[in-house]
């Protein structure tokens, strides 16, 4: 249990009207505990939200030792707060914490954080439809020096953002650029960490693929080229012949806590699902077969995102006619739901916050 000292804020803010947007405004408060080697994690607070002070020689901005996390708190129809297995994002972020030198966040302790400060900044939680407040949790190192090697101190902080709608009006499939040039990450990279450092391997195919119209970028594995790996921020999947597909996670992949939701809700349905490995040759076989049925990315954002179109060099398929699949708008049905406290919570996803 972390005994977190509480500050409030002397001078709130005022709550924003209309539409919210994603990532731009913040709420009053913040989360923050220290990480001093021989000392541990230290000094849990939550303390008006401000700019940080730090050292320009703070090893983060130099070589990148950081990780994120992002889920989201939600305005039930009962009136209550709800987060969706905030369990998964504390396992995530040791695995990710191992792999970047960080040290491990123990993870009774980071549910508690981030329903701490949930719970004081619940008023922040927006309840039109589609809205919710995104958390963030990051880490930092922090110590202020030079030489290439892992971090003494480090930051643990939570930030909270109320968001908007991800979708204005209903589902609405996207154009996806298959990349066939930039790679985002490799077997025995970080592929399956959440860390900065991806997102900024991510950027220039990102810039080519919106100059071209295209939303988002599919990328392949980094070796071959060959095998469908994951959307930026987002899982993907493809109904084939009646089947449930999804690459499989293969260490530069990462491990979509909305993916694992949908495939455990594709077999509780008994519908057939797939891990493995997908080519894009399989892809563009299926459609022209006619069995491409239906593809989907999943992430926290929007949940579920129908893809209606998918580029690869010369070829653009056209999913669905371009429009939502039964299975992509069922599950988006099925998952908010269970958030929203509107279904029964049969796999204990749903976490309250008083
Ligand atoms: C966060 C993220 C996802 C989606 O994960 P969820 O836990 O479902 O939100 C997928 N791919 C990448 C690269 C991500 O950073």
């Amino acid at each position: 249990m972390l005994d977190i000292k509480i500050t409030k804020t002397t001078a709130p803010k005022e709550k924003p009207k209309g539409n919210l947007g994603f990532g731009r405004i913040f709420t009053d408060h913040m989360f923050v505990m220290d990480y001093t080697q021989g000392v541990g994690w230290h000094d849990p607070r939550i303390v008006p939200y401000q700019d940080l002070t730090l050292s320009p020689a703070a090893m983060v901005f130099h070589y990148g030792q950081e990780m994120f996390e992002g889920l989201k708190a939600y305005k039930g129809d009962d009136g209550a707060n709800y987060l969706f297995r905030p369990d998964m994002n504390a396992k995530r972020t040791n695995d990710t914490n191992d792999r970047l030198c960080i040290p491990r966040v123990p993870e009774e302790d980071y549910v508690q954080a981030v329903k701490a400060i949930v719970s004081v900044d619940q008023d922040w939680i927006p309840t039109a439809p589609g809205t919710s407040l995104y958390i963030r949790p990051f880490i930092i190192a922090t110590e202020p020096f030079l030489g290439v090697d892992v971090s003494q101190t480090f930051q643990f902080i939570i930030i909270l953002s109320p968001s908007g709608a991800y979708y204005e009006s209903g589902l609405e499939p996207v154009g996806i650029w298959i990349e066939d040039d930039y790679v985002r990450a490799v077997r025995g990279g970080m592929g399956f960490a959440k860390t900065g450092g991806n997102y900024a391997a991510s950027l220039a195919a990102q810039v080519k693929a919106h100059d071209d119209g295209y939303s988002q970028v599919l990328w392949l594995d980094g070796v071959e080229r060959k095998y469908i790996e994951e959307v930026g921020a987002m899982n993907i999947f493809f109904k084939i012949d009646g089947k449930v597909v999804t690459p499989m996670l293969n260490g530069s992949i990462l491990p979509g806590i909305t993916r694992n939701s949908v495939l455990q809700l594709c077999r509780d349905w008994g519908l057939p699902t797939e891990e493995r490995k997908i080519s894009v040759e399989e892809l563009i076989q299926a459609q022209k077969e006619g069995k491409l049925e239906e593809v989907f990315g999943t992430g926290t954002a929007a949940v579920i995102s129908p893809v209606g179109k998918l580029r690869y060099k010369d070829d653009v398929m056209v999913i669905g006619n371009g429009e939502i699949g039964p299975l992509s708008q069922k599950l988006y049905d099925t998952v908010t739901g269970i958030q929203l406290g509107r279904l029964e919570d049969k796999f204990g996803w749903r976490v309250r916050v008083d």
